[in-house]
């Protein structure tokens, strides 16, 4: 390892979770069903707070840190601001827990970099083209976090501690104006209902 600190580097360290390293490599090298950094971020995230409410005597039975993960996480604000107050009552550190939750860019930079781990992409990691929009992410991601480390050097920008930069690629439809991030897109297969010609039942729908 090198002297290289991430922030999930100083999560594990916080939450004494040393351990978790072997655990993400194994999930993110393996052949079959291996996890993508989105997924192995949101595993992470969601244990940090499982182990909280198992020591604050919250049932974790049923999914409940997952679903109570999604709901603080969600786009709901509302429910994620009542789901705060309720793991707050609880006695959980909220603040504690949701300071020391990655993004999948943090998890990138911490296998690839801190780890100095690689994985051989294999067929189930998607085409050349979904491949391209993964690493063109990196290369913004990383070239952004050198700029901004610079410039932070320079005393041109002011930062606490190491920035944690996270590129998202947004597409937005000229016609209706959605957007919707890229690899949410190439998913579920559409940018935007005026993109779809068709309708759920396969039939042209008129415009
Ligand atoms: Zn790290
Ligand atoms: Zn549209």
């Amino acid at each position: 390892m090198t002297s290289h600190k991430c922030k999930l580097c100083r999560a594990l360290d916080e939450w004494d979770l040393g351990h978790y390293d072997e655990r993400m490599l194994r999930d993110w090298q393996r052949e079959s069903g291996r996890k993508g950094y989105r997924t192995l971020a949101k595993e992470f995230n969601t244990m940090l707070l499982r182990r909280q409410m198992d020591r604050a005597g919250v049932s974790t039975l049923a999914n409940e840190a997952e679903s109570r993960y999604e709901r603080l996480t969600g786009d709901d604000e509302t429910v994620a601001h009542e789901t705060r107050e309720v793991l707050q009552r609880e006695g959980l550190p909220i603040d504690d827990l949701e300071r020391s939750f990655v993004s999948y860019a943090t998890v990138r930079t911490h296998l690839k970099d801190c780890l100095d781990a690689e994985h051989t992409p294999t067929k189930s990691d998607g085409t050349w083209t979904t491949q391209s929009i993964e690493i063109a992410s990196e290369q913004a991601q990383k070239r952004a976090e050198t700029a901004l480390k610079s410039l932070a050097t320079d005393g041109e920008v002011a930062i606490g501690g190491d920035p944690e930069i996270d590129v998202s690629i947004t597409v937005t439809c000229s016609k209706c104006e959605s957007r919707v991030n890229v690899e949410r897109a190439i998913r579920r297969g559409y940018v935007c209902n005026c993109g779809n010609n068709f309708d759920k039942s396969g039939t042209t729908v008129n415009e």
